[in-house]
């Protein structure tokens, strides 16, 4: 890059510490920077900002709230407490709420388990979990973590850990295809997936 553009060349260098953000796509979103107005653009950092001071995962189930300690779902009435759905991310969690069928509540590991990446139960929120499945409320768990070899392996953990609790666990019916994420998979898979769990 030519070197006369220090600030461009630092917001480059930001940029590509954005994950997702795909590295040719980089030098289009700076160029939309530096052609947009400065209103707009300090809107945006506002509002980043804003939803990073405002917004922290619920005590409950990691969801996102910007209301207090507890979440939306689990505060809300109208959700049975004693169905959590275990997924790895808020975007799992999304795509299953999209589908407007599901009334229970959930759990966000925060990830799966991954040795070789460092990720072992104590970085997920697995004791929170565990924790939580101690006050008897909760009837039934249901496996929502990814059909990956990590979310597999996070699923069997968990079952081994909840079943002398005497709680149900129960598991996506097939039809999530091997390898794919629930944040991609159509209302429709989903809604199946999850209508016809099975016990695990
Ligand atoms: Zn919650």
């Amino acid at each position: 890059m030519n070197q006369s553009l220090p600030s461009l060349q630092k917001l480059i260098r930001h940029l590509q510490k954005v994950p997702y953000l795909a590295s040719k796509n980089v030098y289009r979103v700076a160029s939309y920077f530096l052609t947009t107005d400065v209103e707009v653009i300090a809107t945006l950092c506002q509002a980043i900002l804003e939803a990073k001071q405002n917004i922290v995962p619920c005590q409950i189930c990691f969801n996102w709230t910007e209301a207090g300690l507890r979440c939306s779902i689990c505060s809300s009435a109208g959700r049975d407490q004693g169905v959590v759905c275990v997924v790895e991310t808020w975007h799992d969690l999304m795509a299953i709420e999209r589908t407007a069928g599901f009334v229970g509540c959930y759990h966000v590991l925060g990830g799966a388990l991954n040795p070789l990446e460092g990720i072992g139960p104590d970085q997920l929120s697995l004791g929170a979990l565990m924790q939580r499945l101690t006050n008897g409320q909760v009837r039934e768990i249901i496996l929502g973590t990814n059909p990956t070899p990590e979310g597999e392996a996070t699923a069997n953990y968990l079952a081994t850990k909840i079943h002398p609790l005497n709680i149900i666990v129960s598991k996506f019916a097939s039809g999530i295809p091997t390898g794919a994420s629930l944040e991609f998979m159509d209302k429709i898979t989903i809604s199946k997936a999850l209508i016809g769990r099975t016990p695990f």
